[in-house]
């Protein structure tokens, strides 16, 4: 009987993990860089710039930063001419800096002209996004996606067809509104808006395929700023391609309103195996950095145990156990620390990413979870001893007192990393 029941438990467990949906894997280059994208890689991570293109030297150190916090791909914004003829300007800046991150040209508009008229620009940028909705209208909008499209597959450049509902084909959509009001039964109108994101994106990716770009170079995209809508639109879009798919909930606002309707949109999605590459679309608050839309990003990846990108450090949040802040600001140290020397392990420690680390408050909790991670610390809650157990791989091995408990412990942090991932260890 209990074998039975655990059995009935193992296989609850394992359906609560689908498998990802199957897509077609697109390479996006620069270089020796490869960065492929669907058909089973690693979701990835990419970031916008906000900087004006034109700018050569404040774009390129932008890059560099949203690169070295993690963005595998790096989208600019190209609208003029002189944009464009900037953009291979902050390609060799970039490569000059050692920052081979795959560049990815955002077109609305003139994008046909743009790419034509500067051949350096399309040769110069991994992918192209385009949306369908700001091609161009009427007979001119076959005409100048497909010059696009051409250009695409000159190069052999990979393009996302990212339709966004703020900028929805307007006659697609009046089109499909009218096939609705002559149906026995009209759907409503939100259903309709679904249907012609969906259907944007479906035709257009065909459309390019027919013009002589191979499905495996065409990635899809329909944002929309709404949670439930996201959901309902991917889910759709999912089981209709097998396009590489791109997430992001567009619009999603600043800080922790941002930070929590992105993680909620696509973790629903990312959870049911939809989505190969994510953006986290954060209003950055004035005088924060740009990059934090990647940290959010990889945090949302982190959380689902789909990849690391920085050691995790769990802390407990504190009450009334707590008689001071020394569990936060350790807790803030050990993470700042981490953070800061990324850079510098990941090439001395590759695996470093995946360190747990834990810092509790008190006796209630702190020696379990402390045992759950690679190293944690439990700090002496109110009216308990003054001392701080450190546990290692489970067991406990030291117990610090005295003023610098913070110090001490950052110093086995850096101990266990050298031994457990330094070049010598086995
Ligand atoms: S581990 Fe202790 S201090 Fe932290 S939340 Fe739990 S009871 Fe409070």
């Amino acid at each position: 009987m209990n074998d039975k029941l655990s059995l009935a438990a193992e296989a609850a467990i394992d359906a609560a993990d689908p498998p990802r949906h199957a897509t077609r894997q697109a390479l996006v280059r620069w270089g020796s860089r490869v960065v492929s994208v669907g058909g089973g890689a690693p979701v990835r991570v990419q970031s916008m710039t906000n900087t004006d293109t034109a700018d050569v030297v404040g774009t390129a150190i932008q890059v560099k930063e949203l690169a070295q916090a993690g963005s595998e791909l790096v989208r600019l914004t190209v609208n003029t001419d002189e944009a464009a003829d900037a953009v291979p300007r902050i390609r060799e800046q970039l490569d000059r800096m050692g920052v081979d991150v795959p560049l990815i040209g955002d077109f609305h508009y003139n994008g046909h002209l743009l790419l034509t008229r500067h051949p350096d620009c399309a040769q110069a940028l991994s992918k192209y996004r385009i949306n369908p909705g700001n091609v161009g209208k009427g007979d001119k909008k076959d005409r100048q996606f497909a010059q696009m499209i051409e250009v695409a597959a000159r190069w052999q450049r990979p393009v996302r067809i990212g339709v966004n509902w703020g900028s929805l084909d307007q006659e697609l959509l009046a089109a499909l509104m009218d096939a609705n009001a002559a149906r026995a039964q009209p759907l409503d109108a939100r259903q309709v808006m679904y249907e012609a994101l969906i259907r944007s994106a479906l035709d257009s990716a065909r459309r390019a395929e027919q013009l002589g770009l191979p499905g495996e170079q065409v990635l899809l995209s329909c944002k929309v700023s709404a949670v439930r809508d996201l959901v309902a639109v991917y889910r759709e879009l999912a089981r209709r391609c097998d396009y590489a798919l791109h997430l992001g909930l567009t619009e999603a606002g600043m800080g922790t309103r941002g930070t929590v309707a992105s993680t909620a949109a696509l973790a629903i999605l990312l959870q049911e195996g939809i989505g190969d590459t994510i953006r986290v679309s954060l209003t950055p608050q004035p005088g924060q950095s740009r990059s934090e839309e990647v940290v959010v990003a990889w945090e949302i990846l982190q959380a689902l145990g789909l990849r690391s990108f920085t050691p995790s450090v769990t802390a407990c949040p504190g009450c009334g156990r707590t008689t001071s802040t020394v569990f936060q600001e350790l807790a803030r140290d050990i993470d700042q620390h981490l953070r800061a020397r990324m850079p510098q392990w990941r090439k001395e420690y590759p695996g470093v990413e995946t360190l747990r680390v834990a810092v509790m408050g008190c006796i209630v909790n702190g020696p379990g979870e402390s045992r759950h991670a690679d190293i944690g610390i439990s700090l002496p809650g109110t009216g308990e001893q003054p001392a701080a157990p450190v546990y290692v791989d489970g067991d406990k091995r030291h117990t610090l007192r005295g003023e610098d408990i913070a110090g001490q412990f950052i110093a086995l942090v850096d101990d266990y990393i050298r031994r457990r991932w330094g070049a010598r260890a086995d």
